[in-house]
């Protein structure tokens, strides 16, 4: 069987366009609807209040986290990675949930700091990614320079499918090499497809250029782009709504169906036989006085239907999972069914954590959720000094949602934090006060980074004999290496050979 699913993600630099490409292309798939054009049948709107009262009770705003939208007998499920200057693990996380991304870049700016590390994320789990180069309409850098700097900065093949037929000012259309026609813009901006022309004059110029990125660089394979091995690359400008019909068909033409997923030696493929899938993200409540989360599970196999029980790996016994939510961007349904791929929200009471497996059976465990060393590293000042036992249920809780990493030092009494972006630092402050009632402020800490130890038993336990100010538990039980500097991890990497220093854990 094959299955009609895209599940992907967008990754991008703030600014790149992200979110006018997402617009666009809900816009494609008629998930956005004009005010008033929606006209729901009795059970949609049904379903869509049922959904509503559970927002309003809950205070839980899932609002873009996943996006479905179908176009042509495709079911896209585009999978949020928030747009901020700093990210958490949660992006990271989101990353792990889908089968395919998109990169937005900048014509003008190329490859920017935040791609690169999404993109590094990516190849961890060689998904495949299909490259857009945006704003086209505006002058951007030569296209050759952008071409070969994906291909040196990300170590990839670059195949270009498409070739801009001038940019800025001279913009005049996009040349489509399958089809060999320029795609003009036609119509007010907002129309979906430009016109193809087939017998377009291209100016020299462009005509030597476009047989030059025809035959200086690979040519596209399906196979090398499932491996993450190879790029194809497209043009178009998102606020002109121009390129995006092209990338929506490449989506659904080459993006892979749901992949299979590891679940330790094994492969759990779609049809498996039973109902499975793992938790990557958890988002809790933003009224304070509720403890709901929605638990966002990406399902891996079978099909699933509303009212089913499950047995999420951390509990041990079934759920009934009652009102699941599925994510159409107009109305968020209560979903009746769903296949592999999609997403599935669970309202739960804390009872599901990132990283958990949910399955009929309890047989199997999905690994691969990792948590990714963190780069800002802060102590947590109590300033009421009575909280102790309250702020640690609080960091235990919140490292459980992926808000922060903690880590307890053997030595001392103050927990540490981790994050991997400054804005998690805010979050963590504000929900602490506001869920918890625990007034703290952070601090500086000696360290820098941290590693996750592992290796002979033996072996570790004379390492902690001697490093114990620079070790810490996290909130599993694992031993972590704080490190002052990158220098830090080097000096021990290199004089611990038998103990492995990881930036990643999985659970
Ligand atoms: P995000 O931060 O990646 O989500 O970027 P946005 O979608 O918010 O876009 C950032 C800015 O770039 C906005 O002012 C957009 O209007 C603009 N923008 C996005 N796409 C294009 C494009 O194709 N051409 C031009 N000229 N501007 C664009």
């Amino acid at each position: 069987m094959t299955s009609n699913r895209r599940t992907f993600a967008i990754i991008s630099h703030p600014d790149a366009g992200k979110t006018t490409l997402t617009e666009k292309l809900l816009l494609q798939g008629g998930a956005i609807h004009l005010a008033g054009e929606v006209k729901a049948r009795g059970d949609q709107r049904r379903a869509r209040s049922d959904w509503m009262k559970i927002e309003q009770q809950r205070g839980i705003s899932v609002t873009s986290s996943v996006m479905t939208f179908e176009r042509e007998g495709v079911t896209f499920n585009l999978l949020d990675t928030p747009g901020h200057e700093d990210f958490s693990e949660d992006t990271y996380r989101t990353l792990t949930a889908v089968d395919s991304a998109i990169m937005v870049i900048d014509a003008a700016k190329g490859i920017e700091p935040q791609t690169r590390k999404l993109f590094e994320v990516c190849r961890l789990r060689s998904v495949p990614i299909i490259t857009f180069v945006n704003k086209v309409d505006r002058e951007g850098r030569p296209v050759f320079e952008l071409l070969d700097e994906i291909a040196d900065m990300l170590a990839l093949d670059v195949s270009p499918q498409m070739y801009p037929v001038g940019m800025g000012g001279e913009f005049q259309g996009i040349l489509d090499f399958a089809s060999g026609e320029v795609v003009v813009p036609e119509g007010p901006s907002r129309e979906f497809k430009g016109k193809r022309v087939a017998d377009f004059d291209l100016p020299e110029e462009i005509a030597e250029n476009v047989e030059l990125a025809q035959i200086g660089y690979p040519e596209f394979d399906l196979e090398a782009y499932r491996n993450g091995d190879l790029t194809p690359v497209y043009f178009g400008s998102a606020l002109k709504n121009f390129g995006v019909t092209e990338l929506i068909e490449a989506i659904a033409r080459i993006a892979p169906p749901p992949r299979a997923q590891p679940a330790g030696d094994k492969q759990i493929a779609p049809d498996h036989g039973e109902v499975s899938g793992f938790i990557f993200k958890v988002q809790a409540n933003m009224d304070p006085n509720h403890r709901d989360r929605i638990a966002f599970m990406r399902q891996v196999s079978g099909t699933f239907k509303r009212g089913m029980k499950l047995i999420p790996s951390g509990l041990g016994k079934p759920i009934a999972i009652h009102s699941p939510i599925l994510f159409f961007a107009q109305d968020r349904e209560i979903a009746d069914t769903a296949e592999a791929g999609d997403i599935i929200g669970i309202p739960n009471h804390g009872t599901l954590r990132v990283g958990d497996t949910l399955s009929e059976k309890n047989q199997l465990r999905f690994t691969g959720l990792p948590n990714f060393a963190p780069e800002i590293l802060r102590r947590v000042q109590l300033k009421d000094p009575t909280k102790t036992k309250q702020l640690r249920k609080a960091l235990d809780d919140l490292s459980e949602e992926g808000v922060i990493q903690v880590f307890y030092p053997e030595i001392g009494a103050q927990h540490i934090v981790g994050v991997v972006g400054q804005l998690q630092l805010d979050v963590l402050i504000s929900r602490l006060s506001a869920e918890y009632k625990v007034e703290a402020a952070l601090e500086a800490s000696p360290f820098a980074t941290a590693r996750w130890l592992k290796g002979d038993a033996k072996l570790l336990d004379e390492f902690e004999s001697f490093n114990r100010a620079n070790l810490a538990r996290d909130r599993d039980g694992d031993l972590v290496f704080m490190a002052k500097s990158p220098w830090d991890v080097n000096y021990q990497v290199e004089k611990n050979p038998e103990l492995s220093f990881s930036a990643t854990k999985e659970r």
